[in-house]
């Protein structure tokens, strides 16, 4: 189980390795996402919240990633953060995202991106419920779902 220690080291000196690398120019990105994934994915913009496809749905299964199709998520550690945003304690696997101190918007917060594609996911926050204390802030528009 990943902590808020793990992520500050992640972001601070070094990624898990990734379990596959794709790289893409952003004509191809552009090509393959639609405006709204392109804009969240490869601009590292936020969708509205709660008008959004995953905030307040709760059907089990597999949550992949909009730009390569690697799994990022299960429904298991989806809950209800009152967030606008759909919000994960863990991701499915440590080497699935990788990390970065954002300091954009007068913040300092910590950017989630897929490890694979290298997609913009959302933040990470360590205001998640016990035990692990994570909340992985995550648009939408980065995410597809998928039964398992
Ligand atoms: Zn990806």
């Amino acid at each position: 189980m990943l902590r808020w220690s793990d992520i500050l080291i992640f972001a601070k000196y070094s990624n898990p390795e990734p379990p596959r690398r794709l790289h893409k120019n952003e004509a191809e990105w552009a090509a393959l996402l639609t405006p709204a994934q392109y804009r969240v994915l490869r601009q590292q913009a936020t969708e509205p919240p709660y008008r959004n496809a995953y905030c307040r749905s709760y059907e089990p299964g597999l949550y992949l990633c909009a730009g390569c199709a690697t799994p990022l998520f299960d429904s298991t550690t989806k809950y209800h953060a009152i967030s606008g945003w759909p919000s994960f304690t863990q991701p499915l696997s440590k080497s699935a995202i990788c990390y970065a101190f954002d300091e954009g918007h007068h913040m300092q917060r910590i950017e989630a991106r897929c490890n694979c594609c290298g997609g913009h996911l959302g933040h990470v926050f360590p205001d998640g419920p016990a035990p692990g204390g994570l909340r992985y802030c995550i648009n939408s528009e980065s995410l597809v779902r998928v039964d398992e």
